[in-house]
């Protein structure tokens, strides 16, 4: 089975964030796989082993994108390609990323590409299905179960924490939700076999793609951090007051009954 992974890296959200002049300050940034692209990789995983073929990694980025590719080649996976954006292009989109996979997979006869259901970073949730759409093959998002019987996947998908059961013929592309697997960690020798591992890097002249194409469709007006929390207020007395104040407040305060 063919098998290919979109891989996103994303800066850690669990790390201290600084933003500066509405762009995201890089330097001093914790970068990572985006989590949900780290059950995509372990999926992949688990299908190549119990139906054979090979994994290819694949992500759009820059220098910087290696370390992640090195670690999905560390857990497992076959082969990986850096598509590097870094000296050709300065913007872009969902568009724009899509039209740089669309171009990449166009000779690939991809069986099943997993992408993750969502980028923690800028969370559109748009890669996958527009990817799906421009290669003309069927699309399940938010997967929690895969079994591949032949040709034929069966697919149990998170619905607003209600279980779907789909079948699709392969070629298939899934976006990867939270419950589908328990991604692997590297292990020592994983880590080791992954520096001999092919990692082809790609430049945009080496696909077949004019520069309108690739121009964003969408401008980022601003980015900001939520506003800082304000304290919390403990109520004190008797329940009952506690009650009426706590209602007074929701009422003539906050303004929600
Ligand atoms: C050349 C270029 C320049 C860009 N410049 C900017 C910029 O200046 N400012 C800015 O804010 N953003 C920029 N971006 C990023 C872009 O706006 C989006 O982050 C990107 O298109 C993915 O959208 P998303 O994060 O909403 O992903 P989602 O659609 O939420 O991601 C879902 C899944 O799609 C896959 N996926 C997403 N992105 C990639 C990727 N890069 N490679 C492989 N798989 C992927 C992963 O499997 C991921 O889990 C640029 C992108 C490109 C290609």
């Amino acid at each position: 089975m063919n098998i290919f992974v979109l891989l996103k890296k994303t800066f850690d959200t669990e790390e201290k964030i600084k933003i500066n002049d509405g762009q995201i300050e890089e330097d001093g940034a914790e970068y990572i796989i985006n989590p949900y692209d780290e059950y995509a990789v372990e999926e992949s995983i688990i299908q190549r082993d119990e139906h054979g073929g090979e994994v290819t990694v694949v992500t759009i980025g820059d220098d910087e994108s290696e370390k992640q590719l090195r670690t999905a080649l560390a857990m497992g996976a076959d082969k990986a390609v850096l598509i590097n954006t870094d000296e050709d292009l300065e913007d872009g989109d969902q568009s724009t990323t899509v039209k740089i996979l669309e171009s990449f997979f166009d000779d690939k006869e991809a069986d099943l590409i997993f992408a993750g259901n969502v980028a923690i970073d800028e969370s559109s949730g748009q890669v996958g299905p527009r990817l799906a759409e421009a290669l003309d093959i069927s699309c399940v998002t938010t997967i929690t179960s895969l079994k591949i019987d032949g040709d034929t996947a069966s697919i149990e998908k998170d619905v607003e924490g209600d279980v779907e059961m789909v079948e699709s013929a392969l070629p298939l592309l899934v976006t990867c939700q939270q419950g589908l697997n328990e991604p692997r960690y590297p292990s020592l020798p994983g880590i080791m076999k992954a520096k001999k591992k092919p990692l082809e890097e790609l430049e945009i002249d080496d696909l077949d793609l004019e520069e309108e194409e690739l121009e964003p469709k969408t401008v980022t007006i601003d980015i900001f951090l939520p506003p800082e929390k304000g304290a919390g207020k403990v109520l004190e007395g008797e329940v009952d007051d506690q009650v009426r104040e706590l209602v007074t407040l929701l009422k003539d305060e906050k303004k929600v009954l």
